[in-house]
């Protein structure tokens, strides 16, 4: 290792936002970004993050009067291409590497205690049972089940494992560890990364025997068409991407978990990013089935001190040891060398890009730069890729993104039909229920036939409001500018609750604008649509599936898993439906009130709804019977609608492209937007006026565009009031703004601002 850098830049728990501090590096110890060291300020020792070294000192610093910093506490920086990715996000989201650092590393990471951990060489403990300690012995009768379980699993392993294995891989909580040592059935020591002892362990296989436990799941015979993908894939050249583009059944995650396999026998770790851990709980059950105890998890469903054990195991991970990750968005900065493959399943999904806090980055972004930096190759898989990637496939050049179909589902399963209810007519024909005649017909017979339904509803509660019959005053959130929903609960009738703040209360007796007692719940939500089907269909069995039935940990897996076994004929839920879930008894797919999700102004609206209504067609008839989606709508001709029934997908791409290229919008221009929040309404509003006249003649001299300052489309939420800023200008440009910091300087106290240079919603 080269020697360390001269002087530190340090951040420091110290105070309520923390402080940078810069240090002196006197024994030249090997330290960079994101490592965190142990110091002392003002007498107490702190533990610090790296966020930059310094060669030269700026001349305000007496390099006399800095503090050394003391030793190493835990190393984070594994090569520098990890370093220069971070430092290319701050760049592009126009903020600070240390807000990146903040973002990139896992929550709780700076607020860990010392460990007894000395040195700048990396320790793995190695956990091994003790010679002539015996578990089946009489003494046995002590032990708790899991430290049994322990025991017997490390004798299955020629008596030792690491601890991180144990931890992570294996979930067993470091009481359990701790325990067995105190009563002397095993022992724990440090093994220096790179010693001679590590590198006998490794060749006798410790690794081998950590990733091979237990049964594995065979892989299937790849169809043509996947072996085609593999090897296309294979042909891409490192750092290069490639777009999987196939209907949802294909086997596109066949695809993933077979490239994932060639990567880990060439001795390198794969990536595999997805959405919403906790939604598919599938993808990551498939993915433990096939690979055991090299999966690492990274995602918000995990504890801190699992998200710290799963990024100390990304650090340990080598040729001997390689590992793939299965996480959302932020598992895209994990700590990774000798990275083959990068995975972006559902790469259109919107949960990819982060609003807040900054940086403001989208993970499919941030993959290419680290493929093109690492080496690895980027796959992106998709049932309907968003425009952004489908143009990219148009390029030409080293640059361009590949691309490769599935173009059937396995087992030549055709895609159900899409059939379209006029709900306009079903009025007029005298029907006025939430579910038309067609859709009831089809529940009808669900049951005896043995089949079941997914029924889309894009509002969860039981109303989407509360108005007032005489003077038709709609019930507003006292803290944001949003009508509330109506919940029903068997207990205690109904109630009022805002979608945004999480605000609750009772429904008053009178209306606050007219004194009136009557009240009108307007629209329907899933708690109204379910007491619909089962006043109509006393033997239908109905499930609901939305965040408020989804609470807690594995609350979504609970509930997949109830359907699965058939516990139910219908599971009515938002769109949380439409993800993933692989059930071959689902044959309908339905969709209440299409409508609420075509009509919302902005830029991509069309591309997000027909990709929500295309994947939740893909949810019927995945399995031997055929399957059939059904659309209630007023507007059956809505452009959206009618590329759902072509099917062709392809075709609304390259309308919707024309139609942005025709009027200017992302990708042929760049828009960014500066958003404030703030308490004081005033202050806010002011904030942002001097914000734009501050930059304003930056922004015109580069040939940009302002457009406000004016409210956000919701203006206050939870009671803070929304401002925004939007920046129009050619695409490819620099963002014609001054550095984060100094566009802060002239804010007031009080009032939050973020930069997103590339926003997902306009
Ligand atoms: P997608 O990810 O495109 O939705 P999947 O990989 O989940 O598709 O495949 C759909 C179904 O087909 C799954 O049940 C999967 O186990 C099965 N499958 C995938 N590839 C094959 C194959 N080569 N042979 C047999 N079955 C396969
Ligand atoms: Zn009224
Ligand atoms: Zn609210």
């Amino acid at each position: 290792m080269p020697p360390g850098p001269t002087w530190l830049q340090i951040w420091l728990e110290a105070g309520r936002e923390g402080r940078i501090f810069t240090y002196a590096n006197p024994l030249g110890l090997p330290l960079a970004s994101g490592d965190l060291v142990r110091l002392k300020l003002r007498g107490r020792r702190h533990v610090g993050l790296v966020v930059e070294g310094l060669e030269r000192l700026p001349p305000e610093l007496d390099p006399d009067r800095l503090q050394p910093v003391e030793g190493l506490h835990q190393s984070a920086a594994v090569d520098p291409h990890w370093r220069a990715l971070l430092s290319e996000v701050a760049a592009d989201c126009h903020t600070s590497l240390f807000k990146t650092l903040k973002t990139a590393l896992p929550p709780g990471w700076l607020g860990q205690r010392p460990e007894r951990q000395g040195g700048p060489a990396r320790n793995r403990w190695l956990v091994e049972l003790t010679p002539g300690a015996d578990a089946t012995g009489p003494s046995s009768s002590a032990l708790t089940p899991r430290q049994q379980s322990l025991l017997e699993l490390l004798e299955q392993r020629g008596g030792r494992a690491w601890l991180s294995t144990l931890t992570t891989a294996e979930r067993f909580s470091r009481s359990v560890v701790e325990g067995l040592e105190r009563q002397g059935q095993l022992r724990r020591r440090a093994v220096a990364a790179g010693s001679a002892e590590f590198m006998t362990l490794q060749a006798a296989g410790v690794a081998a025997v950590d990733g091979t436990a237990g049964t594995l799941e065979p892989p299937q015979a790849p169809s043509a068409a996947q072996r085609q993908a593999l090897e296309r894939l294979a042909a891409t050249p490192p750092g290069g991407a490639l777009l999987l583009w196939g209907v949802t059944g294909s086997g596109k995650t066949e695809v993933y978990l077979q490239a994932c396999a060639l990567a880990l026998a060439e001795g390198q770790s794969a990536l595999v990013l997805t959405p919403e851990i906790g939604l598919v709980p599938q993808l990551l059950d498939r993915f433990k089935a096939r690979f055991a105890s090299s999966i690492v998890e990274y995602h918000s469903g995990l504890s801190e001190a699992q998200r710290i054990a799963s990024w100390r195991r990304c650090l340990e991970a080598d040729r001997a040891q390689p590992v793939v990750v299965v996480g959302t968005r932020s598992a895209v900065f994990l700590p990774l060398r000798d990275l083959a493959l990068i995975v972006l399943d559902e790469e259109h999904d919107s949960s990819y890009k982060q609003d807040a806090p900054m940086p403001c980055y989208h993970a499919r972004d941030v993959a290419r730069h680290r493929a093109r930096r690492s080496g690895a190759r980027l796959l992106l898989g998709s049932a309907t890729p968003s425009l952004e990637t489908w143009l990219a496939c148009q390029q030409s050049g080293p640059g361009a993104t590949a691309l490769v179909r599935l173009p059937e589902r396995i087992g030549q399963r055709p895609l159900p039909p899409v059939r379209v209810v006029d709900m306009r007519q079903e009025l007029a024909e005298g029907h006025r229920r939430l579910i038309s005649r067609p859709l009831m017909e089809r529940l009808e017979r669900l049951r005896e036939q043995g089949e079941q339904a997914v029924v889309l509803v894009p509002r969860r509660g039981y109303s989407s409001f509360l108005s007032c019959r005489s003077c038709g005053e709609v019930v507003q959130c006292p803290h944001c500018d949003v009508a509330l929903t109506v919940h029903r609960s068997v207990r205690s009738g109904d109630w009022l609750r805002c979608h945004w703040c999480d605000h609750r209360q009772d429904i008053e007796p009178r209306c606050g604008a007219c004194g009136s007692t009557a009240f009108k719940p307007f629209g329907a939500g899933t708690q109204r649509v379910m007491e619909q089907l089962s006043n109509e269909l006393e033997d239908l069995r109905v499930l609901r599936f939305d965040r408020d039935t989804t609470r807690g940990q594995g609350g979504h897996r609970r509930l997949l898993e109830q359907f699965a076994a058939g516990e139910a004929d219908v599971l009515v839920g938002t769109q949380m439906l439409a993800k993933g879930m692989d059930l071959p008894a689902v044959t309908l797919a339905a969709v209440l009130a299409a409508d609420g999700l075509l009509h919302r102004p902005d830029l991509r609206s069309s591309e997000q709804s027909l990709q929500l209504l295309l994947q939740l067609a893909g949810r019927a008839g995945r399995g031997e019977r055929a399957g059939e989606v059904l659309v209630q709508t007023y507007c059956p001709d809505h452009a959206v609608i009618r590329h759902l029934v072509d099917g062709r997908y392809e075709r609304f791409l390259e309308q919707e492209l024309e139609i942005r290229r025709q009027a200017g919008l992302v990708p042929f221009s760049r828009a960014a937007l500066l958003r404030l929040v703030g308490v004081s309404a005033s202050a806010t509003a002011t904030a942002a006026t001097t914000l734009a006249e501050r930059i304003a003649p930056q922004v015109l001299s580069a040939g940009w565009v302002m457009v406000g300052p004016a409210p956000a489309p919701i203006t206050r939420v939870a009671g803070r009031s929304r401002w925004q800023l939007l920046l129009h200008g050619p695409s490819g440009s620099p963002l014609p703004l001054p550095p984060e910091a100094e566009l802060r300087q002239g804010l007031p106290k009080g009032v939050g601002l973020a930069i997103d240079p590339d926003p997902l919603e306009l």
